[in-house]
């Protein structure tokens, strides 16, 4: 329950440390699914404090990113289908804002934005620490991808068919890559 409140609060720092401000219909988001969803993971998050050796925090953080950019970039693809992309409009037509970076549908807050985030470090069994890493470092990346002009990521808001990505990872291996 404290570590609970603990990765909330810090989720709510570090968007605050990049955008300077909060943004209502994320916070509203993250009241309403996002801490819900995070102490339904407490509920069956048994695990220790630290992670076994320091050489697993680099490891774990590594695989959590490739994992969540797995699902990250293939989900957004798909968002960007007819089928859904009113569903993802409501993100890209909020103005870009680094407060407003995971704002979103909630089905896809959920699904794919901060959903799978939480999900990941909780089924590979990472300890609290690994996980609070995890999703300062997630959550600032996300924030800081939202600062107009400055990233890859503005150039998805822009044109719309290209950097879909988490990390330029998949972008390059499936050709959706677009350098500033
Ligand atoms: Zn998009
Ligand atoms: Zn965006």
């Amino acid at each position: 329950m404290f570590w609970t409140l603990w990765l909330a609060c810090s989720k709510l720092y570090c968007t605050w440390y990049v955008a300077g401000k909060f943004h209502r219909g994320t916070m509203k988001l993250d009241i309403t699914f996002g801490l819900p969803m995070l102490f339904l993971l407490d509920l069956f998050h048994d695990v220790s404090m630290f992670p076994d050796s320091v050489w697993d925090i680099p490891q774990q953080i590594v695989t959590l990113a490739l994992l969540y950019d797995v699902w990250f970039y293939h989900g957004h693809r798909l968002l960007h289908t007819r089928w859904l992309k009113r569903i993802h409009s409501i993100h890209h037509n909020e103005p870009m804002h680094p407060s407003s970076g995971l704002y979103s549908h909630p089905l896809e807050y959920v699904l794919v934005f901060v959903g799978p985030a939480l999900f990941l470090p909780w089924w590979l069994g990472y300890s609290w620490f690994v996980t609070w890493l995890w999703i300062c470092g997630a959550v600032t990346n996300a924030a800081q991808a939202h600062t107009p002009g400055k990233t890859i990521h503005t150039l998805h808001h822009e044109w719309g068919n290209v950097n879909y990505g988490a990390t330029e990872l998949f972008d390059r291996l499936w050709g959706t890559f677009q350098p500033l």
